[in-house]
């Protein structure tokens, strides 16, 4: 094949998982990349980093240069139109019946629990913007209401409007099934599981699910500035959000986005086989070492500077003093996963601030007015 042809309409399998590995990918169909000599290829090989780049280097010279620079085609570009943010289109007295497309389990087997990426086709009819959420009505009745439906499940989308299939016909989410263990024996109990995420993460292709939405506006992207800093504090399946903006950010060629900022991710999990999308996180690094910065911490795996566990408030800590003089620069910060990751990040943020003669109390405040301060836990 010749490489100055545009390689479109392929076939491409993307990796979403921690290994690479056949389980944790995704097929895609009809997949357009940009017109770039070598460029196609070199998508491909960030992207799904199958072929073998000793290869191809015999063909074109300039391939480390044109993989930093060619990214994947999006459609329909009408996505990027509306000025307003898609809002509950659907609710929960009327939702939209979508189909499941694919369920991969995205963690390694020394992770404790399960999480789970979900490919749901809403067929375009779904459309939304990055950071925000679908909810989910699982099928069955609500025990609490006999007769009614379930109560819905908000869930953050993690792929961008134009979805892991880059047609903005899909959507993904990021579950983690929530199992049940009783507190004396220690052993789980599935009659109390979880009911939605079990129910996603136990789905098929094919399967139809009830969805509303999309909701939530704290965590939209602000795109005006394209050199801004945007510092993620994730824990968790609270990284959703952040997979979808950094695949706005690196992956996708969006005419009207071109990001040439900072985008800094801190990811807080379990261990090394917990950590989700790790594989494409660190080929943005590769790819962009000047606009992304990636710090994970390992809670069961890393030692804070005092010897405990290393959880995301420490990196915070370590990077402190970074960490405020980007804020003041007006840099937007972001917080998702576990409402319990908020108080050990607060105390943190507040002891730093007094060590510099701050007060957070104040500063909180202006992050706040000034709409740089994004908060989703759940
Ligand atoms: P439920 O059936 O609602 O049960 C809740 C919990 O209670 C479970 O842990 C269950 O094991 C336990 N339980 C059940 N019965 C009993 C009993 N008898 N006694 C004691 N405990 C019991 N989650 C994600 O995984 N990914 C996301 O990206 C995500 N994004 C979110 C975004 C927002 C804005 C919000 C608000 C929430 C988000 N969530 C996300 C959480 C999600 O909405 C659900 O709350 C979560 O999946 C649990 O729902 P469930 O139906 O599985 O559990």
């Amino acid at each position: 094949m010749a490489l100055s042809t545009p390689l479109s309409q392929m076939s491409v399998a993307l990796p979403i998982g921690i290994d690479g590995s056949s389980r944790s990918m995704i097929k895609v169909q009809s997949v357009s990349f940009t017109e770039k000599s070598c460029g196609p290829l070199l998508r491909l090989d960030t992207v799904s980093r199958k072929l073998s780049l000793k290869k191809r280097s015999t063909v074109c010279m300039s391939l480390q240069q044109q993989a930093s620079r060619s990214k994947v085609s999006v459609t329909p570009l009408e996505l990027e139109d509306p000025k307003e943010t898609p809002i509950n289109l659907y609710r929960p007295k009327e939702p939209y019946t979508a189909k499941i497309v694919s369920v991969e389990r995205i963690v390694g087997s020394q992770a404790p629990g399960e999480t789970c990426h979900i490919v749901i086709d809403h067929d375009g009819k779904v459309p939304y913007w990055e950071g925000q959420s679908y909810g989910v009505i699982p099928p069955g009745e609500n025990p609490k209401k006999p007769g009614a439906p379930h109560n819905v499940r908000l869930y953050s989308i993690a792929s961008t409007r134009y979805g892991d299939s880059f047609d903005g016909k899909t959507a993904s989410l990021c579950v983690r099934r929530a199992q049940y263990y009783d507190p004396e024996t220690g052993k789980e109990d599935p009659s109390k599981a979880g009911v939605c995420s079990n129910f996603l993460c136990n789905a098929k292709p094919g399967d139809k699910v009830q969805i509303t939405g999309p909701s939530g506006k704290v965590m939209l992207l602000p795109e005006e500035d394209p050199k801004a800093t945007h510092i993620m504090i994730a824990t968790g399946t609270g990284v959703a959000p952040f997979r979808g903006y950094l695949r706005r950010m690196f992956m996708e060629d969006v005419p009207t986005f071109k990001f040439d900022g900072l985008a800094w991710l801190f990811l807080g999990v379990a261990n090394s086989d917990s950590l989700l999308y790790d594989e494409e996180f660190s080929s943005y690094l590769k790819d962009y070492p000047e606009n992304f910065r990636y710090d994970k911490a390992l809670s069961r795996e890393e030692k804070n500077k005092k010897g405990g566990k290393m959880y995301v408030q420490d990196k915070i800590e370590e990077y402190s003093d970074e960490i405020f003089k980007l804020l003041d620069d007006g840099a937007h910060i972001y917080f998702c996963g576990l409402k319990g990751m908020m108080p050990g990040i607060q105390d943190t943020l507040k002891r730093v601030a007094e060590e510099r003669g701050e007060s957070w109390e104040q500063k909180l405040s202006q992050l706040r007015k000034n709409k740089q301060w994004h908060v989703e836990v759940y």
